[in-house]
């Protein structure tokens, strides 16, 4: 007997129909004599309703009652899901993130799992009850609900997992596996039997959102092994597990593009000691979090700043920075929205060289210019314009002899 954590996404779960089909699966599985905790995520765009709801109310919602309200798309996942299995003979009982209880630390919107208490899972397992768990919620020390960010569900399974000792965590949702890069914009992407932690984790903090990132996180630290796979099929998907000696042989595993983030600059900071961290401390100190820097040399002791935030904190960005640019007597800020930033992948990268230079030469060739560029030991990103961000993602793909010729027909 295995206790298996097995997640479905918001278009899994879309409508009856599709909740009567996944309690089936769930079903078979649990009568083949497994231990079945079942994650939801909210149907289908239901997350997105409630946050244009919330929007709409007010133009900056409290952030403690936007948790309230975003929490309810999964509480109505689990309540259908928990009707269905009963209402086809089996037990089944729902919980919320407070009454499993999964605790978070209280930073609402983008809460972080600490602890997760195992008993009453566990007891209503031993009653033989198919469990399901409404993703994306917990609870903070104060007692209030939190949400853990967006794609949040997966987080919850994989730390349902790790926190229940559990065989496996199935991921399943809209497409059959992890690919070499989104195949709904590259129709030869080619799915991986096998992908490692560390280029899951760059992957998916780069954009390939099919896993959320803290749930690689999660993974691999406590060693869980994670399973993404479809929900309409029974096929194998893609395994998430150790690095092994074989993936180094491949020099680019995948591509990833990300089109949420913006570019700020700072025209003509005065180039001294501490501002930096003048500029940066009010945008740190709201929880947003700055991805690529830039500073170009100084001529005549002023320089340019560029970074980047993700697009939700564009105009809070621009307005901290504004004030801050006027203090330190800056020029001006200027804002981009239409950027995107394209990524190639690989633990390979380690070991073969030149594929920085085989990348650029790929994008030039196509008239794509660069704007921003940073490395790390197994990943290479670029920001370009926003509208060349899938053609960008194609040539990167067949450049770096991803393409799956098969797949294309
Ligand atoms: P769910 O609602 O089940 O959580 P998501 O929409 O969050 O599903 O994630 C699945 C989507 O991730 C796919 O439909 C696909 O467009 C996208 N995706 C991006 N990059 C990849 C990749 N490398 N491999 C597979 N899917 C990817
Ligand atoms: N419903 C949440 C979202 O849309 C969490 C999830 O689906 O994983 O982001
Ligand atoms: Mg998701």
């Amino acid at each position: 007997m295995a206790l298996i954590v097995q997640k479905y996404g918001g278009t899994s779960v879309g409508s009856i129909e599709k909740i009567r089909g996944v309690a089936e699966k769930v079903i078979a599985s649990h009568q083949a004599g497994n231990q079945m905790v079942v994650v939801l995520s909210a149907m289908a765009g239901q997350t997105d309703t409630l946050i244009d709801l919330a929007m709409e109310a007010t133009q900056d919602p409290d952030p403690r009652e936007l948790d309230v309200l975003m929490a309810t798309g999964e509480q109505v996942s689990v309540a259908l899901f928990a009707m269905v299995v009963k209402s086809l003979g089996y037990d089944a009982r729902s919980l919320l993130g407070f009454q499993v209880a999964i605790h978070t630390d209280h930073l609402y919107g983008k809460a972080k799992i600490q602890d997760i208490d195992r008993e009453r899972i566990e007891r209503n397992l031993n009653q033989n009850r198919i469990v399901t768990v409404a993703g994306f919620q917990g609870l903070d020390k104060n007692g209030d609900i939190t949400t853990l960010g967006r794609g949040g569900s997966d987080t919850t399974a994989v730390a349902l997992a790790a926190a229940l000792d559990a065989d496996v965590c199935e991921i399943f949702t809209d497409v059959d596996g992890v690919y070499t890069t989104d195949p709904n914009i590259c129709p030869k992407a080619t799915k991986m039997a096998f992908i490692s932690y560390e280029e899951m984790l760059e992957m998916a903090s780069l954009g390939a959102k099919v896993l959320e990132i803290r749930a690689v996180e999660f993974a691999k630290k406590f060693g869980v092994p994670i399973h993404v796979r479809s929900t309409f099929s029974d096929e194998r998907g893609t395994m998430v597990v150790a690095e092994t000696k074989d993936m180094e042989k491949v020099m680019v595993s995948g591509i990833t593009y990300n089109k949420n983030e913006a570019r700020v600059t700072i025209k003509k900071v005065p180039d001294q000691p501490g501002t930096a961290s003048k500029i940066f401390d009010p945008i740190f100190k709201t929880g947003i979090v700055v991805d690529m820097i830039l500073q170009n040399t100084s001529e005549d002791g002023l320089t340019d700043l560029t970074f980047t935030v993700p697009k939700t904190d564009f105009y809070k960005t621009m307005k901290l920075v504004s004030e801050v640019a006027e203090e330190i007597g800056a020029e001006k800020v200027l804002g981009d929205e239409d950027i995107a930033k394209v990524s190639i992948i690989g633990v390979g990268m380690r070991t073969h060289a030149g594929v920085a230079k085989k990348m650029f030469e790929a994008l030039a060739g196509e008239n794509i210019n660069i704007m921003m560029i940073s490395t790390s030991e197994i990943k290479i990103s670029c920001v370009i314009e926003e509208k060349y961000t899938e053609l960008a993602v194609r040539i990167l793909h067949s450049t770096f002899g991803l393409d799956n010729e098969k797949n294309a027909l």
